[in-house]
This record gives structure tokens, C-alpha cells and sequence, in this order.
């Protein structure tokens, strides 16, 4: 469980969090959303410990992150933005396997990860490919590998789908609903919500730095989301797509 309480963070004396409170229980898949600069990203790089407080508690499993940053980083996998900004190595296989690497498991455990992480995400087989001539899609997907490949209890994935066009978005979110289907924890980070928000039972909406919004979709209309700087899912923007 990620516990976020009373979380205040400031960069200079401007407060991109303040005095924010969520908690996000195992196995649940919450979408997290929100206009450019209401403070996803944010929020996000508390739950592995990339930033710290400056006010209140972040806590993964009961454990405050802060204090305990490599349990975090084990139970929360963080998949950023751009995955160009996080690949190590130049085959797909290489990159997956690195994360398990540096746990220092033996070769057999790192191979069956890789695998089984590849496999999550449709990417079966091609541990020998080089990344930079994969299409976006497949390489927003090796990044999901690469933090599933450390077996984590919650994924994190900010904007994993800005960038992609739409057979991508919905492959990706399809991978997605399955690993999810199969007992991880999902938080998708998203300031667009065409697709994600008919897989989801929990809409989070932040706005200046607050939660403004934390319900079920089906209870949320369009002119709500609009009022909070959030394109509503149905209607132009989706057909326009
Ligand atoms: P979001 O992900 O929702 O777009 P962010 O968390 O990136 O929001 O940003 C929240 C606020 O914090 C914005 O006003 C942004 O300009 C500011 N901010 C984010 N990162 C930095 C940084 N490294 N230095 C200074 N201000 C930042
Ligand atoms: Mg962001």
C-alpha cells in the first residue's frame, strides 16, 4: 500500500504539493490525472523515494519512503516519461535484465525475469533487438518490462502514453489491463484520458497541488472534469482522434 499524508513539497518557496493526502491499496489500478503542472510527476517521485518531503509522510507498505528508500524502490516500479530517459543498455534483453542485475540475483532468476517481463508486454522473443530501431509503442513497452522485470508490487507509470498513436496507446493499455488482471497495482499518470478512464474504477484528479477529485468515473461528468482543467474523455476529443 502506498500511504501519502499531509505531503507538502517545495520547489524554491513555490509549493508544487500542498498538504496532499492519498492512498493507493494493492492491487488497485488508479488513474491520476490532472492539467500541466497541478503536480503528478511530482507526487509520483515521492512513492520511490526520488524526492523527499519537505512536510508530512510518504509511506509504502507502512514503511516511511524516506527512511527506507530501497524497499520502496522494490515494491514501487516507476516508468517515466520518455522511456529514451531511462534505457541503459542497447538491446532490449540488456536493458530489461539490468534492474534485476543490480538486485544481485543469480543468472537463472535475471533470465526468468526477463522473460517473464518480456512476455508481460508482448515483447516475447526479442531480448536481442536494438531498442533504438523499435517504434515508440514497443519501446514504451520495454520500459514497462523494465520495471516489471523487478517484480514490484505497484507500477507507476508516468505519461506512459504521450506519444504514441493510438494502435500503441491501446496495445499499451491492453498490456496493462492484463498485468493488472494478474495482481499488480497500476497508477497511470495521465493529463489525456481517452482509453484509460473506461479501465479504471478510480479517477484521481489533482489540481494546484491538492486532490480535487477521487471517485468512481461513472460518477464524474464531463463538465466536472472541465472545471478542473481535464479534457472530459467522451465527446470532440475522442472522436477527433
Ligand atoms: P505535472 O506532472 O502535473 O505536470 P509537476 O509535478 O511536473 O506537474 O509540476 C508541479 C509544479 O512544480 C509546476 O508548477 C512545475 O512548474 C513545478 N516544478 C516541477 N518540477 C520542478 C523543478 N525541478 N524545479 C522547479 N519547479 C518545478
Ligand atoms: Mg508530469
Amino acid at each position: 500500500m502506498i500511504a501519502v499524508r499531509d505531503l507538502v513539497h517545495r520547489y524554491g518557496d513555490r509549493a508544487a504539493l500542498d498538504g496532499l493526502s492519498l492512498t493507493v491499496a494493492d492491487g488497485e489500478f488508479v488513474v491520476l490525472a490532472g492539467p500541466n503542472g497541478s503536480g503528478k510527476t511530482t507526487l509520483v517521485r515521492h512513492f520511490n523515494g526520488l524526492l523527499d518531503p519537505d512536510e508530512g509522510r510518504v509511506e509504502v507498505d507502512g514503511r516511511p519512503v524516506d527512511e527506507h528508500p530501497v524497499a520502496a524502490r522494490t515494491s514501487v516500479g516507476m516508468v517515466f516519461q520518455d522511456p529514451r530517459d531511462c534505457f541503459v543498455a542497447a538491446t532490449v534483453g540488456a536493458d530489461v535484465a539490468f534492474g534485476p542485475e543490480n538486485l544481485g540475483l543469480d543468472l537463472a532468476e535475471v533470465d526468468r525475469r526477463v522473460g517473464e517481463a518480456l512476455a508481460a508486454v508482448n515483447m516475447a522473443g526479442r531480448g536481442d533487438e536494438r531498442i533504438d530501431e523499435l517504434s515508440g509503442g514497443e519501446q514504451a513497452r520495454v520500459a514497462i518490462a523494465g520495471a516489471l522485470a523487478m517484480e514490484p508490487d505497484h507500477l507507476v507509470l508516468d505519461e506512459p502514453l504521450a506519444g504514441l498513436d493510438w494502435p500503441a496507446r491501446r496495445a499499451t493499455l491492453d498490456r496493462l489491463a492484463a498485468l493488472h488482471a494478474g495482481g499488480t497495482g497500476t497508477v497511470v499518470v495521465t493529463h489525456d484520458l481517452r482509453d484509460v478512464i473506461d479501465r479504471t474504477d478510480r479517477l484521481v484528479v489533482l489540481r494546484e497541488g491538492r486532490v480535487a477529485l477521487d471517485a468512481a468515473p461513472a460518477e464524474v461528468d464531463g463538465d466536472r472534469l472541465a472545471g478542473l482543467g481535464v479534457r472530459p474523455p467522451r465527446g470532440t476529443g475522442r472522436d477527433a482522434a
